[in-house]
């Protein structure tokens, strides 16, 4: 029997109709401009019933939701309140489940779920130690050792690599911390960064205003340092550095045997993927070619299959 997948995002909801690991059907659609989950809940009952009609199945015999924030997988409750689905804990999830499909409802992570789906059915195909990175907006982490997916006693477990400090004198994070990887090294930090460097002004990124610079985003500056662009050279250099840094970190907290990098930032793997790599090998304090660091083989897809099989085999 099928199960369904929802991987909750900030913009988008991606639906997964799944039968043993197989993706019978899926569907992509936008978040409903309410801040409310309870209106979220028409939409998922609307694409589960199209997702079934189409796939010819009657009934499931789960659900998987995976969502952008800290998930109790136990008691199934989001700890750190979503911000734009605040009232979710308000809901009975179970009993709207249970109504609708007579169905369990399973919920985790979605950095963990996107783990899952590239252990399964991705990059990380053949190992039951791996750590997973995203890096994009923010930077999210993901860890599975020895096949169970890690949680901790909150939950928090391999989850906040993005907040992890690697520089503890850098700049504030929106976390309240100061030099996490994500207030050093993502999309939502970079304008920032490169607006604070004196030589800004004067770059190809500059805009005549002083505004918000049009490009001013990693796919602009490894274009830019790629054609020799010394400040665009050295901001893609300091992100790489503290990428591979805060890998580093995750690959000695949890000792895996590959690391896969999924993200927005992947459109440039060619240049980042070596890079980290042998950052890896020269830096870590372990065997040659301990670690290997992958690219992560279903981006847009894995929340979704990871759901699907957590929905199927619980972990
Ligand atoms: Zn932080």
């Amino acid at each position: 029997m099928a199960v369904v997948a929802i991987d909750l995002g900030g913009t988008r909801i991606k639906f997964g109709l799944v039968e043993k690991g197989r993706l019978l059907d899926s569907a992509n659609v936008t978040v409903p401009s309410s801040d409310s989950f309870a209106a979220v809940l028409p939409v998922v009952e609307e694409q589960v019933a199209m997702m079934m009609q189409k796939a010819g199945v009657n009934a499931i015999e789960g659900i998987g939701m995976a969502f952008p924030t800290i998930v109790d997988s136990d008691r199934m409750r989001l700890l750190y309140k979503y911000v734009k689905y605040n009232d979710a804990n308000d809901l009975d999830l179970l009993g709207w489940a249970r109504q609708k499909w007579n169905a369990p409802l399973v919920m985790e992570n979605d950095a963990r779920a996107a783990l899952v789906g590239e252990w399964q059915q991705g990059a990380g195909k053949g190992t039951d130690n791996l750590v997973m990175v995203t890096i994009g907006t923010g930077v999210g982490s993901a860890a599975l050792i020895n096949g169970r997916l890690l949680k901790g006693s909150h939950y928090l477990a391999g989850n906040l690599g993005g907040h992890q400090i690697i520089r503890f004198d850098g700049v504030r994070c929106n976390c309240g911390n100061v030099g996490c990887l994500e207030s050093e090294a993502s999309s939502w930090s970079l304008p920032e960064r490169m607006k604070s460097d004196s030589r800004y002004a004067e770059s190809a990124f500059a805009h005549k205003d002083n505004q918000a610079p049009a490009n001013a985003d990693f796919e602009a500056v490894f274009s830019r340092a790629e054609a020799g662009d010394a400040f665009a050279l050295d901001v893609r250099n300091r992100s790489l550095d503290a990428w591979a840094a805060g890998i580093l970190n995750l690959v000695y907290a949890y000792d895996p045997e590959r690391v896969v990098i999924g993200g927005g930032v992947m459109h440039s793997a060619a240049v980042i993927l070596p890079y980290i790599q042998q950052y890896i090998n020269h830096a870590a304090w372990l065997p040659q070619q301990a670690v290997e660091v992958v690219a992560a083989q279903n981006p847009d897809w894995a929340g979704v299959l990871g759901m699907g099989y957590l929905a199927e085999t619980p972990l």
